[in-house]
């Protein structure tokens, strides 16, 4: 491997009707801490290099040259209007891969590039499945759904990857994805296979990264870089899956107009009917909406039918795979408090945590933290709430 065959971090960014998604300045966020780091570590020049595909996108490409892209490599189709796996895919392996998009953003390597060192896409529906195809096309690996990222030097020791030597790996991305709950952290590598019985490179490093868990930098205006245009090709076969008809789905779930939400997890366990209702009496007292983590939208229990299709339905969940909130008040009932959850309640501005588990995940994101069952607390909140909605009322009157 020369020094010039594998370079830059390539992100992948997403838009809605030419609006970024918020998770794409999140990635570059990240992409340009990590560079900067690498190249004073490495003394290296390596860029950030998003990828953009649309129909009347180039105008965005400041935005994200504010947000920390080096250089903007954009395919500009009316194909490409809405994302289609097939040509969405083809075109971001072949600017992945292609050497004139390596010289216009670099030329000093541009003789040897292969492919990007790293490169990041989003978690959400969109990038986790474009990710997984794309990747297969660069015939390397993925890290899916990430939420730390370091850049080391590590020794390895394999059979298959090494031929059970130690050796030293530099420049590794190593990726971090939050499993069980969030308890347990797993730690992905996408390392070369250096056995002389087996040699073959892993490259792009490749991951989809959480969305909400990494800061967007200060955008500066007066940031420079390159905005490099890529003239995708199809043919036939690429365009036999053809968009008839678009329609917006929106959620029944209306979050937005509240000021309240209460949200329960799978600590209504022991008594899962009762517990839902006595949660509805108390988001009904405060006029909130109710939210549930993704296991519950699993029918993990047996309950009645109007309470299985009022509450355990996607459409409530709140999360990586669900709807991200932000009300004046989050009360989290028997919710653990895993990454996924976490990313999509964060920007709450009050938050009460109601768990009998003081070392649970939830008691760190919380303003005020209820150790007990919700069976004990939650009756004991309604009824001051009352109390002092009826104090309110006699003020009023
Ligand atoms: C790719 C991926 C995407 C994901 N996306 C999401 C997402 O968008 N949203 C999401 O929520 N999750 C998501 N998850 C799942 C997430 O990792 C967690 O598994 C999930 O959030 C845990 O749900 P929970 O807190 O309800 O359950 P648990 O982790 O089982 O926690 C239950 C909690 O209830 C408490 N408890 C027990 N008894 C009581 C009681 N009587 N009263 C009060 N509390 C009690 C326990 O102490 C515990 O803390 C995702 C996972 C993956 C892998």
């Amino acid at each position: 491997m020369t020094e010039g065959d594998y370079r830059h971090i390539y992100v992948v960014v997403e838009h809605e009707e030419e609006k970024l998604l918020q998770v794409s300045l999140e990635m570059l966020g990240e992409a340009r801490r990590i560079l900067d780091d690498f190249n004073k570590k490495y003394s290296s020049k390596e860029k950030v290099v998003a990828i953009l595909l649309g129909y009347n996108i180039k105008d965005i490409s400041n935005i994200l040259i504010q947000h920390g892209a080096d250089a903007v490599v954009y395919a500009d189709n009316l194909e490409l209007r809405y994302v289609r796996n097939t040509i969405y895919t083809k075109t971001i392996s072949h600017i992945a891969s292609d050497r004139d998009v390596a010289a216009k953003i670099e030329q000093e390597y541009a003789a040897q590039f292969k492919r990007p060192r790293y490169m990041f896409f989003a978690a959400d529906s969109i990038g986790r499945h474009l990710s997984a195809t794309v990747l297969a096309h660069l015939e390397s690996g993925l890290a899916s759904d990430i939420n730390k990222l370091v850049v080391g030097d590590l020794q390895i020791t394999h059979q298959n990857k090494t031929g059970g030597k130690p050796l030293i790996y530099e420049k590794t991305l190593e990726m971090y994805r939050p499993d069980f709950s969030g308890f347990l952290w797993t730690t992905i590598l996408c390392l070369d296979n250096r056995n002389p019985a087996m040699q073959k490179d892993y490259h792009p490093q490749a991951c989809s990264m959480i969305p909400g868990v990494f800061d967007i930098i200060q955008p500066d205006p007066t940031r420079e870089g390159k905005v490099i245009e890529y003239s995708p090709k199809f043919d036939e076969q690429d365009l036999k899956v053809k968009i008839v008809d678009r329609k917006i789905i929106k959620s029944e779930i209306d979050f937005d107009s509240y000021k309240a939400i209460v949200s329960f997890g799978r600590g209504v366990k022991d008594s899962p009917e009762q517990n839902i209702k006595m949660i509805e009496e108390l988001a009904s007292e405060i006029d909130a909406q109710i939210g549930i983590t993704l296991p519950l939208s699993k029918k993990p229990f047996s309950v009645s039918q109007t309470v299985d299709s009022t509450y355990l339905i996607p459409d409530r969940v709140i999360g990586t795979s669900g709807r991200k909130v932000s009300p004046k008040l989050y009360i989290a009932i028997g919710i653990s408090g895993a990454m996924q959850h976490i990313a999509g309640m964060k920007d709450s501005e009050f938050v009460i945590a109601i768990n009998p588990d003081e070392n649970s995940l939830m008691k760190d994101e919380c303003d005020v933290f209820i150790k007990g069952r919700m069976e004990d607390v939650v009756p004991l909140l309604i009824e001051e709430i009352r109390k002092q909605n009826q104090v309110v009322q006699a003020k009023v009157t």
